[in-house]
């Protein structure tokens, strides 16, 4: 069986899917645009909820891509339907004849600067959860003995002025283990939270909240950050309202760190209008069905796997990617002549 399939999205999702098609025999073509393989993974450091090392479970699954075509730093320049297949030019030169495809383009995360009024961009003590992951993972944090950190839950996501109604899923875990790691370095710092609701909906995550209220003694308000100011000694003036209590606070931070939503991947789109492929309000990719066909696109031999039909955590994603390689399977055996 020599049918090829092109995965385009060398991330977790396509990692997966690539090297469960490899096994069921396929000719995989895996085409990432970045120069290395990973996708988000490879940027972060440690995982929720049980802290693993992210490096070690990207080289997990980069580990049984052996026989995957894979190429980096490339991109399909076209992409047309043909009767039975897709055919695609690749911007290294090559044409792939492919029968099935499959997108696993993932998410670009929200551009914090576009809330202007947490001063992302502006003032060098605001970051975003990815700086922040970068600096644990570079092993090089930005402060030295910081009194007070803070970190804001819904940045890009559940927020219709940023044109974003929806919830990201993977922030509120994110935050509350980062806040956690934060205490572990800087353990005589003050640890704030502001979140609208805590969504700590996976095994273990309830755990991880418990933990950073007993152990780390990290304190949770719940209220929007409505105001960021610098002062003249660079630290930052950070208003809120806590809902729960209705009274305005006022703390001073010397790092305030954004929790950017996860947003469909620009990239992912640039494939998804050259055969038309339609989204959703949201903006990622919509299934044939989200319940029963999450992996299938509305296009015969078209597949999805991962973030790039909504935010997901990384099990979510690699399951998905394993049921996509089942579906592709099934799709070549019932429409196409095996070669
Ligand atoms: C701050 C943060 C922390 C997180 N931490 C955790 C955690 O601790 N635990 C957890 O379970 N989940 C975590 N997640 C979620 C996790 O990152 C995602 O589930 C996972 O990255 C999704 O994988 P993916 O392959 O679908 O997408 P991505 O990781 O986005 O990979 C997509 C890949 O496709 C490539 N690509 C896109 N378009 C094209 C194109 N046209 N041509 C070629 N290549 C293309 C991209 O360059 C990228 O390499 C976190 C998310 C965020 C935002
Ligand atoms: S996961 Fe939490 S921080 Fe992220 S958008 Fe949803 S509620 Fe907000």
């Amino acid at each position: 069986m020599k049918n090829n399939i092109l995965v385009i999205g060398g991330g977790p999702a396509g990692l997966e899917a690539s090297a469960n098609l490899k096994r069921m025999g396929y000719n995989v073509i895996l085409i990432e645009k970045e120069s290395k393989l990973g996708g988000h993974l490879a940027k972060w450091d440690r995982l929720f909820p049980d802290g693993v090392s992210a490096r070690k479970t990207l080289e997990a699954l980069t580990d049984e891509i052996r026989g995957v075509n894979c190429f980096t730093e490339t991109q399909v320049q076209s992409l047309n339907i043909l009767d039975k297949s897709y055919n695609a030019i690749l911007s290294n030169g090559i044409t792939v004849l492919a029968d099935a495809v499959l997108l696993s383009s993932g998410f670009d995360l929200f551009k914090a600067e576009k809330k202007e009024e947490y001063g992302y961009g502006i003032y060098e003590g605001v970051i975003t959860n990815a700086d922040l992951e970068k600096a644990f993972r570079e092993k090089k944090m930005p402060l030295n003995e910081p009194r007070a950190i803070g970190f804001v839950h819904c940045v890009g996501s559940r927020d219709e002025k940023a044109g974003n109604p929806a919830c990201s899923k993977v922030c509120c875990a994110t935050a509350v283990k980062q806040a956690c790691e934060i205490k572990e370095v800087y353990p005589n710092a003050d640890v704030y939270c502001f979140y609208m609701d805590l969504r700590m909906f996976g095994r273990h995550y309830e755990d991880l909240y418990l933990k950073a209220q007993k152990e780390f003694g990290i304190r949770f308000i719940r209220g929007r950050v409505s105001e960021v100011a610098e002062m003249a000694d660079g630290r930052l003036q950070v208003k809120a309202e806590d809902t729960l209590s209705s009274k305005p606070i006022r703390v001073t931070l010397d790092m305030l760190v954004l929790m950017a939503g996860m947003r469909p991947s620009e990239a992912g789109r640039s494939v998804g209008r050259q055969i038309n492929l339609t989204t959703e309000d949201d903006g990622f990719f919509s299934s044939e069905d989200n319940l029963l066909a999450i992996q299938k696109s509305k296009l015969p031999g078209f597949f999805y796997a991962g973030a790039c039909t909504g935010p997901k955590t990384l099990p979510d994603t690699l399951h998905e990617a394993r049921s996509a390689a089942l579906e592709i399977d099934r799709y070549i055996k019932e429409n196409t002549r095996e070669k």
